[in-house]
């Protein structure tokens, strides 16, 4: 037990407004603050704090409270995590020890990346280091977000038994599949990390051309569900609440690249397409969205998907690049005209659904696919967004569609 006094000096030494505002972008209103409610669908500001009383309340969702229940709800923390984090915040040492449930797999994973970010440096990760030394990658960015290789032989469950871990607690890390195959295997790895940082899984991406799948995530754990992380949001976080603002990428190397060239707003689920609760989280901490997709079909596709997972909670903008490039080839080529691609070609959603997307889309689609049946494909997927759009912007897209040689699936 943690004495009370204690308790009493953590909450009176901390701030609420400060505390809160370093998750949330907070707007004075008279005496309190106001924000988007982190814990519903909130798209009116309905969370309000009190500065004087040094509590929390949502008016939608109803949900109230001090430091320790915030902490404790937005980082899914318990009570003594919550306790020690705010008193680190002020200086006070909070003595004991807790393990939350999935603690094991935390510090595994702290583990297991602490090998793998080791073994990049080492004569047995050289491969990895040249690839990405190839694809520009600075060492500092490989600091930063921890990269680190699996080698061709893997050694991960030799080291770890060693260091007293059972074959179960690989399994379940999600580290081999079946009794002792490890998974990653001769690849770069992305150490993927929750909101507060923690590493919850891991990405891997194949050194040579040949390997399928390229790309290959950990399997879900207990601590990891792909459909709600998004890779590189612990790093973007500060960033996006500033300038209330994020840019979506689709994959790991054009957000590290965005990374190096100091974009620091920048999240890319970990597949292609957005979900639901991908668009809930972002909606926390801006107000605006920029899908920076690949400009190849896949990437056209995921975009389109994309804008209506966000759609009903934020500002949704589409940058349109050349025909054929990525946000990783165009920074690397030259900066500012990636500047310029963002800036001049990032169109309002509302401003007619033809100009904002369909027709930049579908042209760069056709460019790329002539064939009259592959227009198909894109019309089918943007079912959603063409009913959450307005009526002028439906004309629009009808307009567009009319002038198209191949009739869409649409009505
Ligand atoms: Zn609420």
């Amino acid at each position: 037990m943690v004495d009370q006094a204690i308790i009493d000096e953590v909450r009176s030494r901390n701030d609420i407004v400060g505390v809160i505002g370093e998750y949330l972008p907070l707007q004075r209103v008279g005496r309190n603050y106001r924000t988007r409610c982190p814990f519903h669908s909130d798209t009116h500001p309905s969370f309000y704090i009190s500065p004087q009383k040094q509590i929390f309340y949502c008016f939608g969702c109803q949900k109230g409270g001090n430091i320790f229940t915030f902490l404790m709800e937005y980082e899914g923390i318990g009570f003594f995590e919550a306790l020690k984090k705010l008193g680190e915040k002020v200086g006070i040492e909070v003595k004991g020890k807790t393990r939350g449930k999935y603690e094991h797999l935390y510090e595994l994973n702290e583990l297991v990346s602490e090998i793998y970010h080791q073994t990049l440096f080492a004569e047995t990760g050289k491969a990895g280091f040249e690839y990405l030394k190839k694809r520009d990658i600075s060492e500092k960015t490989i600091k930063d977000f921890k990269l680190g290789f699996a080698p061709t032989y893997a050694r991960l469950i030799v080291t770890l038994e060693r260091k007293g871990y059972r074959r179960e607690d690989l399994i379940r890390g999600g580290l081999i599949v079946g009794t002792h195959r490890e998974i990653f295997r001769n690849r770069v790895i992305f150490p993927i990390r929750n909101p507060s940082g923690r590493i919850i899984a891991f990405g891997g991406r194949a050194i040579d051309d040949k390997t399928e799948p390229k790309y290959l995530n950990s399997p879900e754990t207990p601590i990891f569900k792909k459909r709600a992380t998004l890779f590189g949001l612990d790093a973007a976080r500060r960033s996006i609440i500033d300038k209330q603002e994020v840019m979506i990428v689709e994959g790991y190397f054009d957000l590290l690249t965005l990374h190096q060239h100091g974009y620091h707003n920048v999240v890319a689920p970990l597949g292609t397409a957005l979900t639901e609760e991908h668009g809930l989280i972002l909606s926390r901490y801006g107000k605006k969205a920029i899908i920076v997709f690949d400009a190849d079909p896949s990437g056209i596709r995921a975009a389109i998907r994309s804008i209506s997972q966000l759609l009903s909670n934020m500002d949704v903008r589409v940058v349109e690049l050349p025909p054929g490039s990525d946000p990783d080839s165009l920074v690397h080529e030259d900066p500012s005209r990636f500047n310029q691609f963002l800036d001049r070609a990032v169109y309002g959603f509302n401003d007619g659904l033809d100009r904002a997307i369909v027709k930049p889309l579908a042209k760069g689609y056709q460019a790329m696919a002539p064939r009259a049946g592959a227009l198909f494909a894109p019309t089918r997927s943007m079912g959603p967004v063409y009913s959450a759009v307005s009526v002028p912007a439906r004309q629009a897209y009808s307009h567009w569609a009319s002038l198209g040689s191949t009739k869409p699936g649409m009505r």
